[in-house]
């Protein structure tokens, strides 16, 4: 079964996302809907730090929290912030194809080496850094993870929208996500 709903047109968004700041994310990025002037923002976007994406978007129109794998477990004070002073009402979570969070594990050695070559760690202190840190970013699967996310968000944000997305890298479409 297709998880992702393919937006090439504005009727392709599902309607309780239309003509909110989720609608607009997804016409100005993927439609290219001509871009609004804000005075403030309307929406917070919650991402990955992948340099490979690049929300195309108005000035001013979100805020965005970058995090390896769009985990915002470790971010949640910029979000309550985002809502309590910013007036936030809407949030996209968009997660991504080829994520380096995905079998984090693999690069295990990868990232210890880095650490020593990169950064000036001795091994020992590399190795403990990935084993501790490492189980809170890895994610099993980016759809999966992105859904449980926007669970576990609605119930912390009762009050607040959250839309579960996904950002095709090769493509650099972003899709909704369908949820049961
Ligand atoms: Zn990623």
């Amino acid at each position: 079964m297709n998880q992702l709903i393919d937006i090439s047109k504005r009727e392709d968004i599902i309607s309780k996302y239309q003509d909110s700041p989720i609608g607009l994310l997804l016409e100005y990025h993927n439609l290219e809907k001509p871009k609004d002037e804000y005075s403030e923002a309307k929406l917070l976007v919650g991402m990955c730090m992948d340099s490979r994406k690049y929300l195309n978007i108005p000035d001013n129109f979100s805020y965005i929290i970058r995090s390896a794998g769009a985990n915002l477990k470790y971010n949640e004070f910029q979000i309550s912030y985002a809502i309590s002073v910013g007036g936030i009402q809407h949030i996209a979570l968009i997660g991504h194809n080829d994520c380096g969070m995905v079998n984090l594990n693999s690069r295990k050695d990868q990232f210890i080496k880095g650490l020593i070559d990169n950064a000036g760690w001795d091994s020992n202190a590399a190795e403990d850094y990935f084993t501790q840190f490492a189980p809170q970013f890895e994610i099993e699967n980016a759809i999966d993870f992105i859904l449980s996310e926007t669970k576990r968000l609605r119930l912390k944000y009762p009050k607040v929208c959250i839309a579960p997305m996904h950002y095709n890298v090769g493509n650099n479409q972003i899709y909704l996500i369908v949820e049961d």
